[in-house]
């Protein structure tokens, strides 16, 4: 059959755009050639409703090995004792949880989506925030860090059926214990979703919360480097019934809820081919090198942020203790926004987002602030002296956005500087 040129034409040129540029989207990352093969695989062939040795359909027994496989590497990584790992997306670990959990209607607890939490922690346009009824935290105004006081005044208040921990913008370590303790206090569940910093958890550069939550979500292509998609997690809770009686009123473990939530309550059939990818992924970071390449994401983004704040931008929270740093920009360019500060960066082959920052006074069309992360250009085999350089460069394109000829000259610089930077790890 003929090739079809139209789309690999373009897989070629997003090839070339990744190659050439520095990608600071805080949620990307690049995979190993193995995880890609794993992706690109035969496996994607192949139909696999239920769960390894209870299918609904024949011929699974190899793809059986494959996810099983994946099951025990990240339990094995995390030290969890039940895995799930069959959610195609971080969304659909999070809507499975919701379903295993809670009952429409019911109150649930989240971190503020203004505030760095994620759409489906209660957006109002998301099943979260359609389907139940959302409730939410803050950070504090002044440290730009979670404001557990006024977490705990809305669960003593609300009495939530969940708490939810975890972010997509949010620099800063969690209190886990501390919101284990208020969940217990109050009855209910306390979920992490730990999307963001599940490679350096995986790494033990910050403490891992499948010690201290009922249930742990993530996905699987953000620090932690595999293909997209998603997983559920829980430590020792599982191992008993839940209390006498589930929320939904039967006596069953929450593990076999949360098998029957994913499967058939949110998804068909597994994407087998993605879950060799993520065994794939999970294998890699079981190794000594991993360790290595999360520390320097960390001390990437230490000097980054560190750079920026240097030059008068406000990093919220002063800093960052994992890969990700939240720019607010008002400080330093009271009308830059941040819709038109990411249009320059891309210009300029600086790849960011835009995102509000924590009591942003501009609509989240168009934001007062940049979000940068270090785990894609780290994989690229960064270290802190190009970081250095990096911030120059945004810094420059930032205070002349506008001008065609600044950001080409950036832009040249960037195209330069990348050349010798491989794309994949291994
Ligand atoms: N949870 C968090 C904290 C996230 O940041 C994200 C994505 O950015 C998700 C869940 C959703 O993941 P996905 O895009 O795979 O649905």
């Amino acid at each position: 059959m003929k090739e079809d040129n139209v789309i690999f034409d373009i897989i070629e040129r997003e090839h070339q755009r990744q190659k050439k540029g520095i990608e600071l989207i805080a949620s990307e990352n690049f995979v190993s050639e193995q995880v890609m093969r794993a992706m690109g695989s035969c496996l994607t062939n192949k139909y696999a409703e239920g769960y390894p040795g209870h299918r609904y359909y024949g011929g699974c027994e190899v793809v059986d090995e494959a996810e099983s496989i994946a099951i025990e590497r990240l339990k094995e990584l995390f030290g969890a004792k039940w895995a799930n790992v069959q959610p195609h997306s971080g969304a659909q670990a999070n809507m499975a949880v919701f379903m295993a959990c809670l009952n429409p209607g019911d109150k649930f607890l989240g971190l503020n989506l203004s505030h760095g939490g994620h759409l489906s922690h209660g957006s109002p346009v998301n099943f979260s925030g359609l389907m139940f009824n959302a409730l939410e935290y803050n950070v504090d105004r002044e440290t730009g860090r979670v404001d557990y006081e006024q977490m705990e005044e809305v669960a003593r208040r609300e009495r939530p059926r969940l708490i939810i921990g975890g972010a997509s913008a949010y620099s800063r370590e969690w209190d886990y214990a501390r919101m284990r303790r208020l969940a217990d206090e109050i009855g209910a569940i306390f979920m992490v979703d730990m999307a963001h910093p599940a490679g350096l958890i995986a790494a033990g550069l910050l403490d891992n919360p499948v010690k201290y939550a009922h249930i742990v979500t993530t996905t699987t292509h953000k620090t932690l480097r595999g293909p997209r998609g998603g997983v559920i997690m829980m430590g020792e809770d599982f191992e008993n019934p839940w209390g006498k009686t589930t929320p939904k009123g039967v006596v069953k473990m929450m593990s076999q809820l949360l098998d029957s939530a994913v499967f058939p309550g949110v998804q068909g059939g597994p994407l087998e081919h993605v879950i060799a990818a993520k065994a794939v992924a999970f294998g890699e970071a079981l190794q000594p090198e991993f360790r290595e390449y999360q520390l320097q994401v960390q001390k990437n983004a230490a000097v980054l942020a560190q750079a920026l704040a240097d030059m008068g931008y406000n990093i919220v929270s002063g800093g960052t203790d994992n890969h990700c740093i939240l720019v607010d920009l008002r400080t330093k360019f009271p009308e830059l926004t941040g819709k038109v500060a990411e249009k320059a960066l891309v210009l300029a082959d600086i790849t960011a987002n835009k995102n509000m920052v924590p009591f942003d006074s501009r609509s989240p069309f168009q934001t007062s602030g940049i979000r940068l992360g270090t785990p894609a250009i780290t994989t690229r085999g960064a270290k802190e002296s190009l970081m250095l350089e990096i911030a120059e460069m945004i810094d420059t394109v930032l205070r002349n956005p506008e001008s065609a000829e600044n950001i080409a000259a950036v832009r040249a610089k960037v195209n330069a500087t990348m050349q010798p930077y491989p794309m994949f790890a291994y």
